[in-house]
């Protein structure tokens, strides 16, 4: 922290999404951090204050099931599992004996929860083991409640706009925030690469993250300015400094409206290359920022955060839905959607997946899909059906590994046709299929792989951790996690020069699509589009502008 004028203090982060704003700070604490709070009291308080988070729990979970749709049977099944466990009387017990032996709340009930998680974990039997999952998500809440008892779990209501500080925050409780009340996000952990940052970026939400942050400033009425651009987070500025933020504000306002001018216009070099640029998605919310900003098309629909924060997965009427609305709203563009993406930090608790150890090597994407194939048969279905409201789609396949999944996968697919043909359902026959290039060794298959689809799209957030072994979600690694790797961009260039040779198509979606020095090289080994946040969109049109094709700076490599 630096403190620049008499009550300014500045906290440094790194940016994930650039925007400058200005409001009220909130502070989410996070579960962890609050146990600090919680003193000791005596054994009567301490036995109260854990009843009263049993009660608090109780109620929540209650009303869950109160507003559950009557038709969502596995979502009641896993709250009144919670409730179960909540009210086991052997739990009670054990948490009552340790507090007489000197325990407080928190500690007598987070020893008693890890006694049950080994036993459970212990046994054979598959649904006691499914159990350690309950017993994780109930624990948490009231845990949560005995530090505390006077706030609402999970629930981070913001009653006026307001920048949100956290220690960290998940996809799901982003995308259950009204977005009009966060003017900004600060995070004191997460990453640049993390999901959730990927949404700040998509709904063009100021964030940093990594951010030195001092939660202990909570309270008061404590004023920030986030300067997301240059990544700090200004408390309490005074005049001055406010005075300067706001220059930079306005004059930031300046230049996108200077962007403005590369509106209505094909992205090309200048030798008259062709290079559209695509805007990557999350769903309908996003059509208008991909509109304002004039993408071309969109090459990769992140379908995958429809089915978080919630109980069941989305039906397929209700996905058709949702895939008609962004068709509809995004007409004459070529629309890329992509299959569910669950797995590594994206994950769903209705599918009660096995804990793993390394969740971004394990059951994840196409992986997933075809393990859960009524799953993917309803989505593929839901797609289909939607498709006519489609000016031109392309289907892509993500983290896949083998030829085999895409044999499977386009199997599955096909059946899916064949079943709406049966009864008569209109879908587009134009279809093209595609996959994620984001698994190394696939990179050496593209032969194979030009034989089974007509596009492959490069994600690099992926294929750039699995190649250089480097955790997306490792903020700690330093220089070591810039994709500016000369082995990384000499695999990039074989892979793009060997899909041309194989005539498949090939993008980049990954978030080096519009870093400033290797989306010149990107577009000298000859990708064939370049997706990106929207918000980029402008900017790289006019950056594509003034390279001269041939020119660029092949050192890089
Ligand atoms: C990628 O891996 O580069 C990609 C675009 O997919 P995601 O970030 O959703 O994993
Ligand atoms: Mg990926």
């Amino acid at each position: 922290m630096i403190t620049s004028a008499a009550s300014t203090k500045i906290f440094k982060g790194t940016t994930v999404s650039k925007g400058i704003a200005r409001g009220p700070l909130y502070f989410k604490r996070d579960i962890n951090q609050n146990r600090n709070f919680v003193g000791k009291g005596s054994i009567s308080e301490e036995q109260n204050r854990y009843n009263k988070a049993v009660v608090l729990s109780q109620t929540d979970l209650n009303q869950l099931i109160a507003r559950m749709d009557k038709s969502h049977s596995e979502g009641r099944e896993v709250i009144e599992a919670h409730l179960q466990l909540l009210e086991d009387p052997e739990v009670q017990d054990q948490v009552f004996g340790k507090i007489e032996n000197g325990f407080s709340s928190t500690e007598a009930y987070t020893a008693v929860v890890e006694e049950f998680r080994t036993l459970f974990a212990q046994l054979d039997d598959e649904y006691m083991k499914q159990r350690v999952h309950d017993l994780d998500d109930v624990s948490k809440r009231v845990l949560f409640y005995i530090a505390n008892p006077t706030e609402a779990y999970e629930n981070i209501s913001l009653s006026q706009p307001s920048i949100l500080v956290s220690d960290d925050l998940s996809p799901s409780q982003l995308l259950s925030l009204d977005k009009s009340k966060v003017l900004g996000v600060v995070l004191k952990n997460g990453s640049t690469q993390s999901h959730t940052s990927i949404l700040c970026r998509s709904l063009e939400i100021p964030c940093i993250v990594r951010t030195a942050v001092d939660m202990d400033t909570q309270g008061g009425n404590n004023v920030g300015f986030l300067d997301s651009i240059a990544g700090d987070l200004y408390l309490n500025p005074d005049s001055q400094v406010e005075a300067k933020l706001e220059a930079k504000r306005v004059s930031y306002i300046n230049e996108l409206k200077l962007l403005q001018s590369f509106r209505n216009q094909a992205t090309k070099t200048k030798s008259g290359r062709l290079v559209p640029l695509g805007a990557n998605i999350s769903g309908p919310q996003d059509v208008d920022s991909v509109l304002k900003n004039d993408a071309e098309l969109v090459g990769l629909y992140r379908t995958e955060f429809l089915f978080l924060d919630r109980v069941k997965a989305p039906t397929e009427d209700e996905q058709f839905e949702v895939y008609k609305k962004v068709f509809e709203g995004l007409p004459n563009r070529r629309i890329i959607l992509r299959t569910l993406d669950i797995g590594g930090d994206k994950v769903i608790s209705y599918l009660d997946l096995e804990k793993e150890e390394n969740p971004f090597l394990g059951v994840r994407g196409i992986r997933l899909c075809l393990k859960y194939k009524d799953l993917f048969k309803d989505q593929l279905r839901a797609v289909l059906r939607a498709s006519v409201h489609a000016t031109d789609l392309g289907i892509m396949f993500p983290m896949v590994s083998t030829i085999e999944e895409i044999t499977e996968s386009k199997k599955i697919f096909a059946e899916v046709q064949k079943e709406l043909s049966l009864k008569k359902i209109p879908y587009s026959t134009e279809i093209e299929l595609g996959v994620m290039m984001e698994v190394p060794s696939l990179g050496f298959m593209l032969k194979e792989v030009a034989n089974e689809v007509s596009f492959i799209s490069i994600g690099t957030n992926d294929l750039f951790q699995y190649s250089n072994a480097c955790d997306r979600m490792n903020a700690d690694l330093g220089s070591i996690s810039s994709p500016n790797h000369p082995g990384f961009l000499r695999f990039l260039k074989f892979i793009i020069q060997e899909s041309k040779t194989y005539g498949l198509h090939v993008g980049v979606c990954g978030s080096i699509a519009h870093h400033p020095q290797i989306m010149p090289f990107l577009i000298e080994c000859g990708v064939d589009d370049l997706s990106m946040t929207a918000q980029h969109v402008l900017e790289a049109r006019k950056a594509i502008a003034s390279i001269d094709d041939g020119q660029t700076n092949t050192k890089l490599s």
